[in-house]
């Protein structure tokens, strides 16, 4: 059984047969996932979408690339939403300094609101980062982001910052760029991460991993990324899928006992 820690089901890519891919995912092996919802728009499906099917989670935050467009009304909205029973984390939040539409001062505050809240709600956190490591580690050590931990979604830097993110309790999620085959760096995170730490991903429609680059991005592919991490890490398929499953329902609270 897999755990897609982060899917984007709820944007318009899948309007056409989001049955289909949900029925997909469950012949690879995809248990759960996690729908990200990260605006006016995708917050109201992610929820709608978590409603209807019991296997699937959402996750409420605001997006730094649309940083600017959050006000103490939509804050107050996530935290509104954060006592839903399907809402299990806050985000997709961070720092994206490829885009200029939102100034980095506005992101840090809007940022930085967010892991306010999620302390006050307690809910942990799942951390967008474009071009911007140094900075969100630096914002979530001054937060005291360890307090409730969080996720690196779709982590694509040096193993260098790994160790950081880790004594925050921070897990570590991959995805499909540790199927690239010009990507270094997460093949070394995939080697370095410890096992009880690691998560896997899709960020669908997004970064199809191999051999389906370049196309539309789905749930069942994460089985794709999972086989990835277990050749690198020389260990069997069974093995990772069994441990980041674990492992994500340990850090969502969807674990009894
Ligand atoms: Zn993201
Ligand atoms: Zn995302």
């Amino acid at each position: 059984m897999l755990f897609d820690t982060h899917v984007h089901l709820n944007v318009s890519h899948f309007d056409e047969d989001r049955e289909e891919v949900l029925q997909r995912a469950k012949e690879a092996g995809v248990e759960n996932m996690v729908i990200v919802g990260f605006d006016h728009e995708t917050i109201p499906k992610a929820m709608e979408i978590a409603e209807q099917h019991d296997h699937i989670y959402a996750a409420v935050g605001w997006h730094p690339v649309d940083a600017i467009d959050m006000t103490d009304k939509e804050l107050a909205w996530l935290e509104e939403l954060s006592s839903h029973p399907k809402v299990v984390a806050l985000g997709e939040m961070g720092l994206d300094y490829h885009w200029d539409k939102s100034p980095k001062d506005v992101q840090q505050e809007v940022f930085r609101k967010q892991i306010q809240l999620a302390k006050k709600v307690n809910l942990p956190i799942i951390i967008h980062n474009r071009e911007a490591t140094e900075d969100i580690i630096q914002v979530l050590q001054e937060e005291k982001a360890e307090e409730v931990g969080g996720i690196m979604h779709c982590y694509n830097d040096s193993v260098d910052y790994v160790d950081a993110c880790l004594k925050m309790n921070f897990y570590i999620s991959l995805g499909g760029p540790v199927t690239f085959k010009n990507a270094t760096l997460p093949k070394e995170v995939a080697k370095y991460v410890p096992a009880d730490r690691l998560l896997i991903e899709t960020d669908c429609p997004f970064l199809a991993p191999h051999p389906n680059r370049g196309k539309r991005n789905e749930p069942a592919y994460v089985k794709l990324v999972a086989e990835k991490i277990a050749e690198l890490r020389e260990v069997s398929y069974e093995e990772i899928s069994k441990q980041t499953t674990e492992n994500a329902k340990r850090f969502f609270g969807l674990i009894d006992g």
